[in-house]
C-alpha cells in the first residue's frame, strides 16, 4: 500500500523568491514535484511551454473549465491560471508530494476542497527589500513600481490563511526551512505507519 502524497500550496508576492526556492527544494527532495499550471498569460522571454506553464488561449482555458479539468483556477492580474486536477490526483495517489505555486485565491480554493493541504506563505524580509526586488534596475517608472508594490501588499495580506510562514531573507535558510516543513509532514505517524509496515510488524509481532 502506498501512503498518499501531501499536497502543498506555496504562495508569495512576486519578488519574494518563490519560484527559485521551490525549484531548489524540488531538486534536493525526492518524491516531490511541482505542478505546471495552465495560463492564458503571454509567454515571457526565457520561459518554455510545458515547463514553466502550459500556455493556452482563453478559448482553450474555457473549454478546460467546461470539462472540470481544474482543481482550482483564478484570474490574477487580468490573466487566467489553473491547476490540472488529473495530474495532481495521479501524483498524490502514487505517493508523490505535490507543490502548487499559486496565488492566495487558488490556495483558499484548494484548502476548502482538500483541508489536509499544507499552505505555505513566503514573505520578503522588508518592504524596502521587496521594492528593490521589484525594481528593474531603475528602469521602471515610479507608477509601475507602485502598482507592483500594491499588488504585492494585497497578496501578502493573506499570509494569515497559511499554515507555515517562511521569510526569504537568506536563500539557504529559507530553503532549509521549506525542507524542514516537507520532512516534518513525511514523519507524521499515519504516513510513517504505511512506509514502515514491515519494520513495525517485525518490532511488534
Ligand atoms: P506569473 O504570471 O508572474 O508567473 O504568476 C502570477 C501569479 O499567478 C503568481 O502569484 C502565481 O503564483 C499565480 N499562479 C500561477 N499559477 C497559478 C495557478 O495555477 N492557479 C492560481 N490560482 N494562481 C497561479
Amino acid at each position: 500500500m502506498t501512503a498518499a502524497g501531501t499536497l502543498y500550496t506555496v504562495s508569495a508576492p512576486s519578488g519574494a523568491g518563490k519560484t527559485s526556492l521551490v525549484k531548489a527544494l524540488v531538486e534536493r527532495c525526492e518524491n516531490l514535484q511541482v505542478s505546471v499550471s495552465h495560463t492564458t498569460r503571454p509567454i515571457r522571454p526565457g520561459e518554455t511551454d510545458g515547463v514553466n506553464y502550459h500556455f493556452v488561449s482563453e478559448a482553450e482555458f474555457s473549454a478546460m473549465l467546461g470539462q472540470a479539468a481544474f482543481l482550482e483556477h483564478a484570474r490574477v492580474f487580468g490573466n487566467f491560471y489553473g491547476t490540472s486536477q488529473h495530474w495532481v490526483e495521479q501524483q498524490l495517489a502514487a505517493g508523490i508530494d505535490v507543490i502548487l505555486e499559486i496565488d492566495w485565491q487558488g490556495a483558499e480554493q484548494v484548502k476548502h476542497l482538500l483541508p489536509q493541504t499544507r499552505a505555505i506563505f513566503i514573505l520578503p524580509p522588508s518592504r524596502e527589500t521587496l521594492e528593490q526586488r521589484l525594481t528593474n534596475r531603475g528602469q521602471d517608472e515610479r507608477s509601475i513600481i507602485e502598482s507592483r508594490m500594491a499588488e504585492a501588499v494585497q497578496e501578502m495580506s493573506h499570509y494569515i490563511e497559511s499554515d507555515f510562514l517562511v521569510v526569504n531573507q537568506d536563500f539557504d535558510t529559507a530553503l532549509a526551512e521549506l525542507g524542514a516543513i516537507v520532512t516534518s509532514q513525511r514523519l507524521r505517524t499515519p504516513r510513517q505507519a504505511v512506509h514502515l509496515t514491515a519494520m513495525l510488524d517485525n518490532l511488534l509481532n
